[in-house]
């Protein structure tokens, strides 16, 4: 049998935290970086929730993936199917095997429409969408701009699901085009949300609970959709209080996520991780396997995931393999994440917290948790540019 091919730094996954990662490495002077990587488009996804909210398409959120793959990393064009980190072996859909110096596992997560039964099923029907896939995004905005009178749900899940509080992007965005249409007054709108606050930001949080009351929604916090019945067209909720039934005409979820099942099966996952790659959520070690590295979407870093994070969590990763191989001192992730959330179409704040839910603000003036024109133009035009040019080059500071 013949022996895998070899890398110093194996990175699984070229979404945003794979080639961040990569780049930053090669940056770095780390010579032999490889990813791997199935898909032959990378999407920058905050763009998905403008695409559900009729403020940008899919055209502008797709790249060829080798365009964007950074100069100086190798990258595989196939599924890793398996892995062995006994071994440090990593298997892919090609039957190719791959051995590792440090192995970087990042591949996202997964929709999980097992999680709410009938969702999968009301997703098929024209009442009911979401921004968390590519192909349901346009639809959320057809849904949403076409109702005039009626019930609109939009669900919240909270645990593991990326950016969960921009979900609130098509909310407000639609709101705001209902009161400009006219028929704000004729629409029941319904805020459902897993998690105790609306976000971790209590600046945030009052701008954002103001924004409800303006455009009379009815929030909903701690409470989850267990399932839905798409010929009914209702929710069933668990609520603090015990089940509830709620009715819909259009419904927009955040779903639960899960991570890929081989991360589990590969032994990456503890029961504490939920399936998710166990690292210590400071150094971002695996806690079991001391080459293994876990970031992004697909690991348990016991902070909100999104893009936002990644600034933080990619110069970690990439000091901290070097930091093991002279045996140096770490250095630690504190649980940075945000949310960009329009408030109307016009408007957007910028929510920053810790894992403790401390407000985290990168610039102390001005005050970016409040409403602003610039910050929208800045997340719609501005950052889709950065992401391209500098993030997933791995120019992360
Ligand atoms: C609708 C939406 C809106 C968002 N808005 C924001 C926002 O406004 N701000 C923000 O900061 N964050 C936002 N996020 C979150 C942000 O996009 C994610 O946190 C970020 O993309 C995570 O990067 P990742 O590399 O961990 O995962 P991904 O970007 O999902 O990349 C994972 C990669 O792994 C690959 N992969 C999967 N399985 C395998 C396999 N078996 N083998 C090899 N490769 C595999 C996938 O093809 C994919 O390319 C949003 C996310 C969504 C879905």
């Amino acid at each position: 049998m013949s022996s895998p091919r070899q890398h110093d730094v194996l990175v699984l996954g070229g979404g945003n935290a794979g080639l961040s990662l990569a780049g930053r490495l090669v940056r770095d002077g780390c010579r032999d970086v490889a990813v791997v990587e199935p898909k032959d488009v990378h999407h920058y996804r905050p763009l998905l929730s403008y695409v559900a909210s009729g403020m940008a398409t899919l055209d502008d959120l797709t790249r060829p993936q080798d365009d964007v793959v950074p100069a100086g990393v190798l990258r595989y064009p196939a599924r890793v199917v398996g892995l062995d980190p006994q071994r440090s072996v990593v298997r892919l859909d090609d039957g190719t095997e791959l051995g590792y110096g440090d192995l970087a596992v990042c591949p996202g997560s997964e929709v999980d429409w097992d999680a709410v039964p009938g969702s999968e099923e009301a997703m098929g029907t024209p009442f009911a969408a979401t921004s968390y896939l590519p192909e349901l995004a346009g639809r959320t905005w057809e849904m949403l701009s076409s109702l005039t009178s009626g019930r609109a749900v939009f669900a919240l899940a909270s645990w593991q699901v990326p950016c969960f509080p921009v979900g609130l992007k098509p909310l407000f965005v639609a709101a705001d085009h209902w009161r400009r249409t006219g028929v704000l007054g004729a629409i029941d709108i319904e805020l459902v949300v897993q998690a105790s606050r609306l976000v971790d930001d209590p600046r945030a949080e009052r701008e954002l609970r103001a924004a409800c009351t303006e455009y009379g929604v009815r929030v909903r916090t701690s409470t989850s959709v267990v399932s839905i019945d798409p010929t009914d067209r209702t929710a069933r909720l668990r609520t603090p209080h015990g089940t509830d039934t709620t009715h819909y005409d259009a419904l927009f979820l955040a779903p639960p996520h899960r991570a890929p099942r081989w991360v589990s099966e590969s032994g990456l996952a503890t029961t504490g991780s939920g399936g998710f790659v166990a690292v210590d959520p400071e150094t971002l070690q695996h806690v079991t396997f001391p080459r293994v590295w876990g970031l992004g979407d697909a690991a348990a870093v016991d902070a909100m995931p999104s893009g936002g994070a990644l600034r933080r969590q990619v110069p970690v990763v990439a000091a901290n393999i070097q930091a093991r191989r002279k045996g140096t001192p770490m250095q630690h992730y504190d649980g940075y994440s945000l949310a960009p959330i329009t408030t109307s179409r016009r408007e957007l704040l910028l929510a920053e917290f810790d894992r403790d839910g401390r407000p985290e603000p990168i610039v102390a003036f001005p005050d970016l948790a409040r409403p602003r024109r610039s910050l929208l133009l800045f997340d719609r035009y501005l950052q889709p540019t950065i992401y391209w040019r500098r993030l997933l080059q791995g120019k992360v500071s």
